[in-house]
């Protein structure tokens, strides 16, 4: 197995370049998240076979039928969340692990679950190789949060929710918010629920979208087929 050589020319900063363009033109305005964008090598986050498609506006298959999330819904969470730097964020649904290296670059402390167990080593392992600031990536159960380490000043679920778990919202921060779409298995409403007081939570509705659904349960590495030795005769 040869490793994979993880390299960002002056050719990917111009994908880059055009893709922010892109998400300005399809009413992106925040500039800290832009920026953000602009720096992040999505091309990392993508298998090789899809690494010439990674500044295309679009989802990716990142393997275990997940996606990488189409860099306007990224942009669009990401916006949404109005977080500021030093903020404590928990992402659900780690997945590639770009809108994780998003939301660090531009200098939240992002807290990320991950319920795949290939996803998980894949991604942890690639996030340590770089430096996109302050990232703990964890294999567990999005539906419990992450107490632990908890209160959170925003809660962003990247996966389509039927319905939201009262558990995580009892992990936000007074004041603190979450990003959730939910709904169906096909198409979600994106919803921000803002906490205003121990038991004060207000919703508003912010547009459709599609989303691979959060699943509960954790789902163990697949273990490789090894053939029994035959004892020496
Ligand atoms: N934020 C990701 C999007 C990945 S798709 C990115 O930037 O690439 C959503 C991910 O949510 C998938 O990897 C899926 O396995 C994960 N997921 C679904 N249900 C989950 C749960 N209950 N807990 C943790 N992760 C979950």
């Amino acid at each position: 197995m040869t490793t994979r050589q993880y390299i960002d020319d002056y050719i990917h900063i111009g994908h880059r370049r055009r893709l922010v363009q892109a998400l300005r033109e399809k009413g992106i305005k925040d500039e800290a998240v832009l920026g953000a964008i602009g720096k992040v090598p999505r091309h990392w986050f993508v298998g090789k076979v899809y690494e010439d498609r990674a500044y295309e506006d679009r989802a990716l298959p990142i393997g275990r039928e997940q996606t990488i999330s189409q860099p306007y819904t990224v942009a669009a969470q990401s916006a949404w969340l109005r977080a500021k730097p030093q903020d404590k964020i928990l992402e659900i649904g780690t997945g590639s692990g770009y809108q994780a290296a998003v939301l660090a670059t531009m200098g939240m402390r992002v807290y990320t679950l991950e319920r795949q167990e290939d996803l998980y080593v894949k991604t942890n392992t690639l996030l340590g190789q770089h430096r996109f600031g302050s990232i703990r990536c964890f294999l567990k159960d999005g539906f419990k949060g992450l107490p632990a380490y908890g209160p959170f000043d925003r809660i962003l679920l990247t996966a389509g929710a039927a319905h939201v778990p009262a558990v995580l919202l009892s992990q936000l921060t007074i004041g603190g918010s979450m990003i959730v779409p939910v709904g169906g298995d096909h198409t979600q409403v994106m919803q921000r629920i803002t906490r205003h007081a121990e038991t004060e939570f207000r919703s508003e509705e912010l547009g459709a979208f599609r989303f691979v659904p959060f699943k509960e349960g954790l789902v163990r590495r697949a273990k490789p087929v090894t053939k029994a030795l035959r004892p020496p005769s």
